[in-house]
């Protein structure tokens, strides 16, 4: 696995919850490699991992083991100090539960304006991007609302406008649509893709929904805190002149070379523990233990 051009590099990533005499692994060695300007779709069962993983790119959460890297910031290995300036201009983050990234007693604007206040913006600075941002997420006519006062799916963009405010290199999203209809989570998607085209953000989305992890050219899947497999997107142009996608599986090897055979290959052949591999000029095969 190449990567170290890469913005996001992870390797062997592992996180262990203990909660007394309980341990968790919630990842297990997993491996990630996200170049600067992508938009990749993370997608799992529940209990996969996925939250785990967002919460140490995001730099509230400290893997057990294995490598982070984002940008130059190597997130096993960061100061407190770091940490903080880390997650104030490197990172932006929306939340898996909506109503955790707004501030219900303040308007549009001023929860965009926040965290550049924080980070000592200047005013007529923060006036203008956070007028920016919001237009640019489609909801510059709710600059003056509540939370209270917005659709979920508009709740949504003006988060992701926060998550933004400091100009991060990557947003992190955690199933951004969760809790949204159909119709209004492809909004929120369209919002997340212009900001990954327009602003050159570099995006990473976990989402169960299949309708919107079909709309990224990358997906990644996570299985048991690993990365199993991944698809990936490419339009092709026919002899007839028209366009049209092709989705194409690959399985994911590790550095020592170790990957997964999924499940129905192995039923299909009754591989079980013992496997013959035989290399081959341009392939290689794997045959029952016969
Ligand atoms: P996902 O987001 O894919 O549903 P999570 O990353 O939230 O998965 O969780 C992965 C595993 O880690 C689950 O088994 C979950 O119960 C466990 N887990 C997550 N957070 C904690 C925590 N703070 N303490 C103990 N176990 C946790
Ligand atoms: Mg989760």
């Amino acid at each position: 696995m190449s990567g170290d051009g890469a913005l996001i590099e992870c390797e062997s990533l592992v996180r262990i919850y203990q909660t007394g005499p309980v341990e968790v692994q919630a990842l297990q060695g997993l491996d990630l490699v996200v170049e600067r300007g992508e938009m990749v779709a993370v997608v799992g069962a529940s209990g996969s991992g996925k939250s785990t993983l967002l919460s140490i790119l995001a730099g509230t959460d400290a893997p057990t083991a294995g490598r982070a890297r984002v940008d130059r910031w190597n997130l096993l290995s960061m100061s407190r100090a770091d940490r903080v300036r880390y997650r104030r201009h490197t990172v932006g983050f929306v939340r898996q539960q909506t109503a955790a990234n707004l501030v219900p007693y303040l308007t549009a604007e001023q929860m965009v304006d926040l965290p550049m206040t924080v980070a000592g913006v200047p005013g007529h600075e923060r006036r203008e991007r956070s007028g920016e941002l919001l237009e640019a997420l489609g909801v510059g006519g709710c600059a003056k609302r509540r939370p209270g006062q917005l659709s979920g799916g508009q709740q949504m963009r003006v988060a992701i406008a926060v998550a933004l405010a400091n100009r991060p290199h990557v947003l992190l999203a955690d199933e951004p649509t969760g809790e949204l209809d159909t119709a209004t989570s492809a909004e929120v998607f369209a919002g997340l893709r212009d900001v990954n085209r327009e602003l050159g953000v570099t995006v990473v989305v976990v989402t169960h929904d299949p309708a919107v992890s079909g709309q990224v050219e990358r997906t990644v899947a996570i299985r048991d805190g690993r990365t199993s497999s991944e698809v990936l997107r490419r339009t092709a142009t026919a002899d007839d002149g028209g366009t049209h996608i092709i989705a194409e599986e690959y399985a994911v090897m590790d550095r020592a070379g170790r990957i997964q055979v999924p499940r129905d290959y192995r039923e299909a052949l009754e591989l079980t523990r013992r496997v013959r591999l035989a290399l081959e000029p341009d392939h290689i095969t794997i045959r029952p233990d016969a």
